[in-house]
């Protein structure tokens, strides 16, 4: 495809002051900077994305704070032909969230209740912060399934709009998995925009669509026990034996876990604040696991050889460094932190309890791919998903190493495209495309990130 596509022009010779008139009372920002910061994600830990979205800002920020808002926004935008990104956060690692043709930010960080919770289940609107809801369900024993590593500044509407799964995802699966979303109510963009409630597996039809096919105005969500999680970190003289061990943990039943981190060294030397645990030279394990379970969480470390270094109680979470703040992209996050050359890859690894091709990736690549695995449940097997570190030097040679990992047989989700389909799904979902052609006739919601849209309108 061409960048940017040729029908993807900036929107112009509008009057965002008359439009901003025309939504009053509804919030909305005109200043420039503001502007262009809330256009903004972190798309930058991408260097091919980094140069592709550096340019793209919108043109008016609008803040709702009720569906009913949503609505009017949505009819403006409709009556003008005016494009619409939606808005969670802006943690985002794809550019989902940075609008290509300019037009209206819907930042829904203000429309952020918990609307009820019942045992297993709450229903939250969709700029509540995972964390807040966390807060709000604890006290009766529930939490939130899973989340991103960006646990507290990442929205629930924005989790679903644009993440996959996270920290949580070792027992429950990603947010894709039949049941981990129940319900969403979505306002369309149509001539007449309206509510539409989708139930059960109609909720794929939205889930990971970066907002090209509806604005998610209220989420049901499942809730999992909240057990008294306490924080552990372990280390290995060697990779393979930290990485067999995350295996020997994500298959240990009788220990229940939501988090097994693995880290070649030296990712470790990245983590600046759990220095004291992370010995020179050593892999490390960064674990969430209940504290009932604390006994045999150490018997099987002392098994595979390990050593524990850092423990954390229940009591003590929420109080400094939280463990999960090191894994997944936060990963990423100190790499670069100390050295901006550090790009990433999303991998996940066909099961196999022997680790072969983890093994081959890990020797094969040496320092130029580094390993760090997430373990997940994918289909009731525990197998380990990667977040590589990748030293970044042409763009030929990241394509060279993710072909090589796909020839292999790993599966990769292209993190340097902003291109739904070209990063986990590979293939237009012909569901999502067909209810985007039903609730956006016009292609105004996130425009030029849905690849099966432009090429349905001939426009690559
Ligand atoms: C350091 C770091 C670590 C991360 N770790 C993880 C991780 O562990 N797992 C993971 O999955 N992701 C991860 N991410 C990516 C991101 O943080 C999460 O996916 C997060 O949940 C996005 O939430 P947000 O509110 O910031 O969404 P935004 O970035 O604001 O939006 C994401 C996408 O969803 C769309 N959207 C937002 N709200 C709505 C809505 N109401 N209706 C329809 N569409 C909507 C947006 O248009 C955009 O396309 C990480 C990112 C960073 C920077």
């Amino acid at each position: 495809m061409n960048f940017p596509p040729p029908s993807l022009t900036r929107t112009t010779d509008v009057d965002w002051g008359a439009i901003a008139q025309l939504l009053n009372p509804i919030e909305t920002i005109l200043a420039p900077d503001q502007v262009a910061k809330l256009s903004k994600d972190y798309y930058y830990f991408s260097p091919i994305l980094a140069e592709q979205l550096a340019d793209k800002v919108g043109d008016l920020v609008v803040r709702p704070k009720t569906e009913a808002d949503v609505l009017k926004v949505a009819q403006v935008c409709v009556s003008a032909k005016l494009p619409l990104t939606v808005r969670g956060a802006g943690t985002g690692n794809y550019g989902q969230a940075i609008p290509l043709a300019g037009g209206i930010i819907l930042d829904l960080s203000a429309m952020d209740a918990v609307k009820w919770v019942k045992p297993g289940r709450a229903c939250v609107e969709p700029g509540a912060k995972l964390a807040a809801i966390d807060r709000i369900t604890r006290p009766q024993g529930w939490e939130i399934r899973m989340a991103p590593s960006t646990y507290r500044t990442a929205t629930i509407g924005g989790f679903v709009g644009g993440g996959s799964g996270g920290v949580g995802s070792v027992m429950y699966g990603q947010l894709a998995d039949r049941g981990n979303i129940q319900a969403v109510r979505v306002v369309t963009m149509e001539d007449s925009p309206r509510v539409m409630e989708l139930r059960g597996d109609a909720v794929q039809q939205v889930n990971h669509a970066y907002g090209t096919n509806g604005i998610i105005t209220e989420l049901e969500i499942p809730l999992g026990p909240a057990y008294p999680w306490m924080e552990a970190i372990t280390v290995f003289d060697d990779f393979m034996s930290a990485a067999r061990f995350g295996q020997a943990l994500g298959d240990a039943d009788g220990i229940i876990k939501k988090l097994i981190s693995i880290h070649a060294w030296p990712i470790p030397s990245y983590f600046g604040a759990l220095k004291e645990s992370l010995p020179e030279g050593k892999s490390a394990a960064l674990l969430i696991v209940s504290e009932a379970d604390l006994t045999a969480l150490n018997e099987l470390v002392a098994d595979c050889g390990g050593k524990v270094t850092y423990q954390k109680d229940s009591q003590a979470s929420g109080k400094g460094a939280a463990i999960g703040e090191f894994t997944w992209n936060h990963t990423t996050l100190h790499a670069r932190n100390a050295d901006e050359r550090w790009t990433y890859l999303q991998t996940v690894f066909p099961y196999d309890p022997e680790l072969k091709l983890v093994q081959h990736m890990y020797e094969h690549f040496g320092d130029e791919v580094v390993m760090h695995l997430e373990y997940i449940r994918v289909q009731g097997n525990i197998l380990p998903a990667a977040l590589q570190l990748v030293r970044y030097s042409t763009a030929e040679r990241l394509n060279e190493i993710i072909r090589y990992h796909e020839e292999k047989g790993a599966f990769i989700a292209n993190p340097h495209t902003f291109l739904l389909e070209d990063g986990g799904r590979k293939t237009v979902d012909e569901a999502q495309l067909k209810f985007k052609q039903k609730v956006d006739p016009y292609g105004l919601l996130n425009p030029g990130k849905m690849r099966g849209w432009l090429e349905r309108d001939g426009k690559d």
